[in-house]
């Protein structure tokens, strides 16, 4: 089996999943671009456990783990089949890996918002991953070395975040002009990206200001270090999608690629 690509997707504000914008185009193209994947895995900004876990229910739920939003939010499911367990030959990479599997857990927005775009059918068997809070960066970079072997069985792993985000900085208005420091980090990040200078990345509160005003937590800039700890040596970064949301929020995605 050809390995599959490994993405890294912005998701930023809940509100794409209604939304018909020139990032959500871009992820329906994506998800008809690529090949159609066995199963996906998306690692989450939105969920943090102590250890980490991969979503093993059969038919997973749809979380709403965002509040104050329009009804119509609400109103969407994403009815996909679970995977995990369900998949036999990932068993062993999860053990290897001392991921731990959680049969309760749905699937929240940084999984569903996205895959409703690229895979609207929700026919492909998903599972999320966990952050587990107790790593460091550097630690969540060598995990995903560790589930790579994925890649060989099929899984489209998705890292779902965003570079830049800043929660307490958004304009409600979400096309408003990024702050300058927003779009300082973003560039300093594309290019140490491009330059595989995943050293820099890791230890990304040496930085400067720019960098620490983008990434007050670090919850959704962590899945990116997963995608590019997935990076092969003979392949390269192609960025799908560029651009800022809300003036705090970076969306730039990007795909592996040979
Ligand atoms: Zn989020």
């Amino acid at each position: 089996m050809a390995r599959t690509s490994a993405l890294f997707l912005g998701h930023g504000s809940p509100m794409n999943i209604i939304l018909n914008n020139a990032y959500t185009e871009h992820l329906m193209k994506l998800g008809q671009d690529i090949p159609t994947p066995k199963a996906i895995l998306v690692v989450s900004a939105h969920w943090l456990t102590q250890g980490t876990y991969i979503t093993s229910a059969e038919n997973p739920k749809t979380i709403y783990d965002f509040y104050g939003f329009p009804q119509e939010l609400y109103n969407v499911t994403y009815p996909c089949p679970g995977a995990g367990v369900q998949i036999a030959e990932l068993d062993a990479v999860f053990k290897n890996a001392s991921i731990q599997y959680d049969s309760d857990r749905g699937l929240d927005h940084a999984a569903w918002a996205v895959l409703k775009h690229m895979y609207p059918n929700a026919n492909i068997p998903t599972m999320e991953m966990s952050l587990d809070y107790n790593k460091t960066p550097k630690e969540h970079f060598e995990l995903a070395k560790k589930i790579a072997p994925l890649r060989d069985q099929g899984v489209l792993i998705i890292g779902s975040g965003n570079i830049v985000h800043n929660l307490r900085a958004v304009d409600w208005n979400i096309d408003a002009t990024p702050y300058d420091w927003a779009v300082e980090f973003d560039k300093i990040a594309k290019e140490c990206i491009l330059e595989k200078n995943h050293r820099s990345l890791i230890e990304y509160e040496k930085l400067g200001r720019a960098a620490l005003l983008s990434i007050p937590t670090s919850e959704h800039y962590i899945p990116m270090l997963y995608t590019l700890g997935l990076q092969a040596e003979d392949e390269q970064v192609d960025f799908s999608y560029e651009g800022f949301q809300n003036a705090s929020i970076s969306m730039r995605c990007f795909t592996l690629q040979k």
